[in-house]
């Protein structure tokens, strides 16, 4: 399936510490063969030279960090600006946790039950300081911040980062709902549509083509009544299809005109994902100047970088888009997922057969299927043969349940974060 091979680089540091630019893995493999490195960690990959680099030779072509702040997805991807043409060292997705305000809600109900059977203790109220505290995030938001500055500062232990740019929102809900103002960008490019319009109008039709169903493609927002039949530049006039949809459409408008305005007619746009974003905002830059120079970029920039460079839409294309550092050689470079993992306090089961909880394994089947996995849970069964199992999730996000160690092979263990 895949015919060209991606890049991938591996981090490198020296004997001292010092952070070096990252190298393809292939020559890093090779390093290590010839024993002038040895191998620090594999996910993602860094690697220890065994001499110390003289500062002098140490390159220094700034390294720029792009952040595609999401309330799902964000994207993160390492530049770095070269004579020739810049690099894309790293590229990754953090797979946000979604979890957290129902664990919340869960913790609330406990507390509560637990509260209120104690019948000896006197009722307290008033009692929600840290709740009503200034400037308070909810965790469900802080969490999410706090996972991309785990990645960040993750990255910033084996590698430079001499600049962190971010874009500002993601979606301006106020240009939706009090009309529409087109931003700066848009009177020099007047053709394209408001990036802000777009983004909401795929939000809203959940990033799905409207008419054949697809996610997966292209996606083009498209104007029900057309511009030129003085048609509005306006959520309620856009639909979205994919691009082989929206070409089949081109010239008939009228045809489509009553099915999409039926289709879109009281969907309403969710603005809670969009909020998500804002609310953690400034946390999160506050947070991340402490680590490098910041600098914001808006929306419209990025999109009329990435439309540009004919680079597609995806989080971590965004992401490189954000650095500003184009062209790049390639964007084909290993796309690697990132998922925060919840520690877990107390385990029962600290070990079992060499394996402990979140470590991520291999699973080969008897027929020979391979599913990659970490674990979740580690018990001893109550049976005569006292079996020893455990439970893993696969990254389809599929539980399985009661599996023997015979099968497992360990691949990693992730220290808070996984790189997939
Ligand atoms: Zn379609």
């Amino acid at each position: 399936m895949i015919t060209k091979k991606e890049m991938q680089y591996a981090f490198v540091i020296d004997k001292e510490g010092k952070k070096l630019s990252p190298t393809p893995v292939d020559n890093a493999w090779y390093l290590i063969r010839k024993d002038k490195a040895e191998l620090i960690e594999q996910y993602p990959m860094v690697i220890r030279l065994n001499k110390t680099l003289p500062q002098r030779k140490v390159d220094d072509n700034p390294i720029v960090l792009g952040i595609d702040d999401g309330a799902h997805k964000v994207g993160i991807a390492l530049v770095q600006r070269c004579k020739t043409k810049n690099k894309v060292l790293f590229k990754g997705v953090i797979d946000l946790r979604q979890d957290v305000s129902k664990k919340m809600d869960e913790r609330r109900g406990y507390r509560r039950y637990r509260r209120s059977h104690k019948r000896y203790r006197e009722k307290r109220f008033d009692n929600r300081g840290s709740s009503k505290r200034k400037g308070r995030i909810p965790p469900s938001i802080y969490q999410k911040k706090e996972a991309i500055l785990r990645v960040v500062k993750r990255l910033n232990k084996y590698v430079r980062i001499d600049k962190i740019i971010i874009e500002d929102v993601a979606i301006d809900i106020r240009a939706l709902t009090e009309g529409y103002k087109p931003y700066k960008w848009q009177y020099q490019k007047s053709n394209r549509l408001d990036e802000n319009l777009r983004r909401a109008t795929f939000m809203r039709d959940d990033y799905t083509c409207q008419m054949c169903g697809k996610n997966f493609a292209k996606l083009e927002a498209h104007h029900i009544v057309p511009l030129r039949d003085s048609g509005s530049n306006s959520i309620y006039n856009l639909i979205t299809l994919c691009c082989d949809c929206h070409e089949k459409v081109t010239g008939n408008e009228s045809e489509y005109k009553e099915k999409f305005l039926n289709i879109i007619e009281g969907r309403e746009l969710d603005l809670k994902p969009a909020m998500h974003v804002m609310q953690g905002k400034s946390y999160l830059r506050s947070e991340l100047k402490k680590i490098a120079n910041l600098e914001i970029t808006d929306g419209g920039t990025t999109a009329n970088k990435r439309i540009d460079y004919g680079i597609s839409k995806s989080h971590t294309d965004d992401a490189i888009c954000i650095t500003g550092l184009l062209p790049v050689d390639t964007v084909d470079v290993k796309e690697v997922t990132i998922k925060p993992i919840r520690t877990k306090k107390k385990n029962r089961i600290e070990e079992l057969e060499g394996f402990q909880h979140r470590d991520i394994i291999r699973y080969t089947k008897r027929d020979g299927t391979k599913y990659e996995g970490y674990i979740t849970a580690l018990r001893i069964k109550n049976n005569k043969y006292n079996s020893k199992v455990c439970n893993f999730r696969s990254f389809s996000e599929k539980t399985y349940r009661g599996y023997g160690f015979r099968n497992l092979t360990l691949i990693n263990r992730p220290k808070g974060l996984m790189f997939i």
